[in-house]
């Protein structure tokens, strides 16, 4: 089937003076990327550049990257997490965290411009871990290094590996080297998995708190909803197999256990860093996940396969629970077009089960990256038509609902919001799609209940498109005591003053240039003349 093309808008985001205010999300990657580099990060951000290739943007087009490794690093128990970073990223972290209801406390190491300099900062972080390094309380402490600490080349791995049996572990989570937060979960969960990896290594290792499994098991990949882990174990029980942890896991210990399984479902694809230690320890791993009727007999297939279980259990296994799905999906249909966008790498999944429910899903934009692991999503999808989309940018899922016309748009914070600008009904995928239940039944009932109740909306908002009109739209915009009237002539004069400013600091730029290869090619000078001088003395 030909596939649909989307226009791809041109990014202008690089290395803009207009933008660009001082070190931060917001300053440029290059400028970032080249400090990080020759303050001795070279090596980190190519392994970074190697697991989460990036897309069409230089920088982070959602919530700051580094919220995904704090928020690894807040679900677990006896775990501290501390932050390196400018107060405003700690700030803007720290309240996200707690809007995600985390009940730890978040640490913070502060600096300022002399700290940061002098290495002085990397010393007060060495005293707080070691402030913190209660074995009583901590088996792990984690270190963050957000963006200027991270170009500043604060040196984390210099900490030592262990304090008083407390585990230290650093990591740099940059907005400029990891592009989403999705993947910044994989960063702290492949640092941590690697090293448990290395204390099974070592020597006998603790058991999980629910004691060790009989029945060989499969750990899965990804955070999701508490649900599916238990839908997913009733699913695998035939085949004489059970789940054990999930990653990113909620306790140290769990980590041995993850590692310990006869296979890994990568239920979300984008844990690059994780599946590299789960490979080292010979365990094999596996794409997609039991979600619909299709997933869900293609995904026993392949773990039964993966595990060496006889085809008859596997059989047994399929013909426990799909006839159950097959009931949910038929008795629950969803009608409507549909496009879908967002950054938490489940979109694949969710895609899929909206068109075995009957959705006519047109495009599927993830801010992820693609993998061998979403091979098994990807191809199923486009087979229907659909429009699957890696590294999507704000851009391009805008345009995608432009094109397509949807009855609903299901995506991250501004497509929904213009969605509602374009009376589209839109539900936020983060909150209202990602933490429902997926996997079995259970999946494809919830779905559909509130995917059908937002369409149902439409009439709303032709209603409070009638009556509102054009009122509280661009220049209408904003609580005015008279007739508000627009004033292009303001907004050409603020643009032209813009453009002056650009033009005046790039002049700046180039006279400093000169100035720098003036005075370079004088001290060029001065030395072969002292050299030649006293040549000829000799
Ligand atoms: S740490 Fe996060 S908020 Fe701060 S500059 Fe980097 S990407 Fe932006």
């Amino acid at each position: 089937m030909t596939q649909p093309i989307i226009p791809i808008v041109p990014e202008q985001l690089v290395n803009d003076p207009s933008k660009g205010d001082g070190l931060g999300c917001h300053a440029g990657e290059k400028q970032m990327m080249d400090a990080a580099k020759s303050s001795g990060k070279g090596e980190v951000l190519q392994r970074y550049a190697q697991d989460y290739p990036k897309g069409p943007h230089d920088q982070p087009q959602s919530m700051c990257p580094a919220f995904g490794s704090l928020r690894v690093g807040l679900r677990m128990r006896r775990t501290a997490t501390i932050l390196s970073g400018s107060a405003c990223c700690v700030y803007g972290l720290t309240f996200t965290s707690h809007f995600y209801g985390a009940r730890r406390s978040v640490g913070y190491v502060p600096f300022n411009s002399e700290t940061l300099v002098t290495g002085k900062l990397f010393e007060d972080i060495r005293d707080s871990v070691h402030e913190q390094a209660d074995p009583s309380k901590y088996d792990a402490i984690v270190i963050i290094n957000l963006c200027v600490p991270t170009a500043s080349g604060v040196p984390l791995q210099l900490l030592p590996k262990e304090i008083n049996g407390v585990r230290i572990i650093g990591i740099d989570v940059p907005g400029f080297g990891v592009p989403t937060h999705a993947e910044a979960k994989d960063v702290l969960a492949g640092a941590m998995l690697q090293y448990a990896r290395q204390e099974i290594m070592a020597g006998p290792v603790q058991a999980p708190r629910t004691g060790v499994q009989t029945k060989p098991s499969i750990t899965l990949l990804g955070e999701m909803f508490p649900a599916d882990p238990a839908v997913i174990g009733a699913m695998i029980e035939p085949m004489d197999l059970v789940v054990g942890a999930t990653v990113p896991t909620r306790e140290w210990r769990e980590l041995y256990q993850a590692l310990d399984c006869k296979a890994v479902a990568a239920i979300h694809p984008f844990y690059t860093a994780s599946i590299r230690e789960f490979e080292a320890a010979g365990r094999p791993v596996v794409g997609s996940a039991p979600v619909g009727y299709d997933g869900t007999a293609a995904w026993l297939e392949a773990i039964g396969k993966a595990t060496n279980t006889p085809t008859e259990k596997i059989n047994a296994a399929k013909h426990k629970i799909l006839p159950a799905i097959r009931g949910v999906l038929s008795a629950t249909p969803i009608k409507g077009r549909i496009t879908l966008s967002g950054y938490e790498g489940s979109e694949l999944l969710v895609a899929r089960l909206l068109i075995e429910s009957g959705a006519d899903v047109r495009y599927v934009g993830s801010a992820c990256p693609r993998t061998a692991w979403s091979d098994v999503d990807r191809e199923w999808l486009e087979a229907k038509g659909v429009q699957v989309q890696f590294r999507a940018s704000l851009e391009q899922d805008l345009a995608a609902m432009a094109e397509y016309q949807p009855d609903l748009a299901i995506g991250t914070t501004p497509v929904v919001q213009a969605a509602k600008q374009a009376s589209i009904p839109a539900l936020y995928f983060t909150n209202l799609i990602s933490a429902r239940p997926l996997m079995g039944p259970a999946g494809a009932g919830s779905l559909a209940q509130v995917i059908n109740a937002a369409i149902g909306n439409q009439a709303r908002f032709d209603e409070m498109k009638a009556f509102f009109g054009e009122v509280g739209a661009n220049h209408n915009a904003g609580v005015w005591e008279n007739v508000p009237k627009d004033r292009p002539e303001f907004k050409a004069e603020t643009r032209r003053k813009l453009e002056k400013a650009i033009k005046k600091r790039k002049a700046e730029e180039m006279i400093w240039c000169t100035s720098l290869i003036t005075i370079v090619l004088a001290a060029i000078g001065e030395l072969f003349m002292s050299s030649r001088q006293s040549r000829d003395c000799k």
